[in-house]
């Protein structure tokens, strides 16, 4: 019912959208910001030149404030850190955090808030619009003004172009993979932005009872993360078993590259859906990706078609993957994979 169209905006909201002030939902781990959350910092670098750009982080403990002074280290593009240090918000849970976000967004009055579209991006800021009565607009991977959005539909087969026509704060998660990750600067201690405590004395406590922290489930694995991998080596189902899929993990080894998965591959339980790629899995868009017996399903294409370069052996020359590939091998994987590991130096 507060949808308007843009026409029609009142003039006092029309002059609250010309003062564009950004809220990013900062993800810290270990305590430093996570790459998708300095994604998100480019992003609203692009809604305006004089963007002013707070960041907010929650948890608790000493890893927080070390992610606080990483934040900010950003300056000058993050204008202040904001941060809740509680025991209520010492796990990423959606609700509580939904229900930061309202608290904050009731003081700032930030014209946009940000998150990126990760796990925690996409299962908290939708119910932050819900509680703010605002539509987010999910997945942008353009923007081209402070109410104009790029992102993709049909799995990434068409983009749209939507203008936001709602009150501020308009809502946006942002795939890390279209933003580059910002510089920052080695002297940063000089120049930091300042960091300021969030008062949650208003906090509704009453969201507590929604969610419940279990446990972190995680692989203990030296390599690179998938989703920010620089290389990035795929199997399908063309692997045919588990076994058989330890010949990505050795390739994987030596090159440095993270290892993904068709879902072919993993609904076949060769690897754990983590690994997955594509349309319901992760977003990549590494400098290499490498795809093995991955036939190229619209799904899969979805969510690697926008790496740099794209090799693709499949024994079937029409293989769809072909058409997305820069290098392509037709050629048997159980030939070529033995071989490449033969003839690729020792790390
Ligand atoms: P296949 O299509 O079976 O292809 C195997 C390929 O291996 C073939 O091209 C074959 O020629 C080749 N091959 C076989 N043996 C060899 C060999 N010895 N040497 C070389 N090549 C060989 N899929 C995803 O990947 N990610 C997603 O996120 C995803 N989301 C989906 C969401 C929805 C709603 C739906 C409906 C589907 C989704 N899918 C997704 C599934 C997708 O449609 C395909 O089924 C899947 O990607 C196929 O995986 P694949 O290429 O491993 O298997």
């Amino acid at each position: 019912k507060k949808q308007r169209s843009f026409s029609s905006l009142s003039p006092i909201t029309s002059s609250i959208s010309r003062f564009v002030s950004t809220l990013i939902l900062g993800e810290h781990e270990g305590g430093q910001l996570k790459q998708s959350s300095l994604c998100a910092v480019a992003a609203a670098g692009a809604i305006s030149a004089d963007n002013s750009i707070s960041l907010l982080l929650a948890g608790s403990g000493p890893s927080l404030q070390q992610a606080a002074s990483h934040a900010a280290s950003i300056h000058p593009s993050i204008s202040q850190v904001l941060v809740a240090d509680s025991d209520k918000l010492s796990h990423p849970l959606a609700e509580p955090w939904a229900e930061l976000v309202r608290l904050v967004q009731q003081k700032g009055r930030y014209s946009h808030i940000i998150a990126a579209s990760s796990s925690f991006g996409k299962n908290t800021l939708p119910r932050a619009a819900a509680l703010l009565d605002v539509s987010p607009i999910t997945d942008v991977i353009e923007i081209s003004g402070p109410q104009l959005f790029v992102r993709p539909i049909y799995a990434g087969n068409a983009l749209s172009t939507v203008r936001y026509t709602g009150v501020d704060p308009c809502l946006l998660t942002i795939r890390s993979t279209s933003f580059p990750v910002p510089h920052i600067s080695s002297d940063s201690k000089s120049d930091a932005a300042p960091v300021s405590q969030v008062d949650l004395s208003t906090f509704s406590e009453d969201i507590l009872d929604k969610s419940r922290y279990l446990k972190l489930t995680s692989q203990d694995t030296e390599r690179p993360d998938l989703g920010s991998a620089r290389i990035v080596v795929t199997g399908g189902r063309g692997l045919k078993s588990a076994e058989n899929f330890k010949l990505m993990e050795k390739l994987a080894e030596k090159l440095g590259a993270a290892v993904g998965a068709t879902r072919a591959a993993v609904d076949a339980g060769f690897v754990p859906n983590e690994l997955q790629v594509g349309q319901t899995g992760k977003i990549v868009a590494p400098e290499l990706y490498m795809a093995f017996g991955v036939s190229g399903a619209i799904q899969h294409l979805a969510g690697m078609r926008d790496s740099k370069v794209i090799v693709a052996v499949n024994k079937d020359a029409d293989s769809p993957i072909f058409q997305v590939a820069d290098y392509g091998l037709v050629a048997d994987l159980f030939d070529v994979i033995p071989e490449l590991l033969e003839k690729l130096p020792e790390k």
